[in-house]
C-alpha cells in the first residue's frame, strides 16, 4: 500500500463498534472505540474527584 493511500484511509471515518458513531481508524486500533467512548471509559475508570 502506498503511503498516500494509507493516509487517505486513515482519514476515512469508520463506525465505532461501541456507539456506532463516527470514529477514525487510528482510534479504533488504539482504543477499540471512538474518542467519546474513550473519554467516557476513562471517566468511569478514573472518576473525577472533587
Ligand atoms: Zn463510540
Amino acid at each position: 500500500m502506498e503511503i498516500t493511500e494509507a493516509r487517505a484511509k486513515a482519514q476515512d471515518p469508520v463506525e465505532c463498534p461501541e456507539c456506532g458513531g463516527p470514529a477514525t481508524p487510528v482510534h479504533i486500533v488504539t482504543w477499540g472505540h471512538c474518542r467519546p467512548c474513550h473519554t467516557a471509559n476513562s471517566r468511569s475508570i478514573q472518576p473525577l474527584r472533587w
